[in-house]
């Protein structure tokens, strides 16, 4: 089935997404799991690896939807910046009353119901209950207008931009809230260029992954929605060039399992 969401106009694809996330928003989490096999922990384990976050960072989660890359960015944070308090060399040589301020973490998306359940997570949570850094906005990628120009250090978007109709708009709005020397990193399903392997994932996305949305969610189109989704997104060089003509520097990417999906990184300078 092609669902031929390439050919439907800006305005209405953003709310046919709307429709997909308000609709799988409680059961979102579960569904990550089973259709990845537990596998999207990992590669958002690797980019908040990648991103390395540093004492008093201040990041962006954009399409941040229930929190899970945000979440695992601030308690990498808090991790750092409590090492960092311990080690002499970060402290202060003139004055020991001198302070690491603390870094911070936002949680944005265009769905107010993935917010809502990214709040209730946060709320289960003690850490991030308590945690003052963090904190949820409501906004398009395409149009950031809460957030000053260059008032970032990083910011991620995860299984977040193929959803996002003006994606060069989402790019550039994207590096207008990046300080110079900001880091982008997207992690996003990519396309599999392997023989045999890509034949038997696409059996798999297009067969197994809407009957779970069925089962689970109780709504196998929205699960379809996804799947085709990820076909028509740009490869890994399309969107590398598109990230440059945004403006980001010293582009690169990497794949996991053959480009299901990629990391892509890019810095302002
Ligand atoms: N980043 C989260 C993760 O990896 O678990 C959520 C990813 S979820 C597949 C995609 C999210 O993108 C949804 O929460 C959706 O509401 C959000 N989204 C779609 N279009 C958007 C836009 N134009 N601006 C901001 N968020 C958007």
């Amino acid at each position: 089935t092609d669902f031929g969401f390439k050919e439907v106009p800006w305005d209405e694809k953003q709310t046919l997404v709307g429709q997909v996330f308000s609709s799988v928003a409680s059961s979102y989490d579960i569904m990550n799991d089973l259709m990845s096999g537990g596998l999207h922990r990992l590669w958002k384990d690797r980019l908040v690896e990648t991103l390395r976050p540093f004492p008093g960072m201040k990041h962006l989660d954009v399409a941040g939807g229930t929190g899970d890359v945000a979440f695992r960015v601030l308690r990498a944070l808090r991790q750092v910046e409590l090492s960092a308090k311990s080690r002499p060399s970060m402290q202060s040589s003139t004055s020991s009353s001198t302070q690491l301020v603390p870094g911070s973490v936002v949680v944005c998306d265009i769905n107010p119901s993935m917010l809502e359940e990214g709040k209730k997570k946060a709320e289960k949570e003690h850490d991030l209950k308590s945690d003052p850094g963090l904190s949820f906005e409501e906004s398009n990628a395409e149009n950031l207008q809460q957030f000053s120009d260059a008032s970032f250090d990083s910011y991620t978007i995860a299984f977040g931009i193929r959803n996002v109709s003006d994606r060069a708009a989402a790019l550039r709005e994207a590096h207008r809230v990046l300080k110079p020397g900001g880091r982008f990193l997207c992690l996003e399903f990519s396309q599999v260029k392997q023989r045999g392997l890509k034949e038997l994932y696409d059996m798999y996305s297009f067969n197994v992954i809407p009957r779970i949305g069925g089962i689970v969610a109780n709504d196998s189109a929205s699960y379809q929605y996804l799947v085709e989704s990820i076909r028509t997104f740009p490869d890994q060089e399309t969107f590398a060039q598109m990230m440059e003509e945004a403006g980001f520097k010293a582009v690169t990417f990497e794949n996991h399992l053959s480009g299901i999906v990629a990391i892509h990184s890019g810095f302002k300078l």
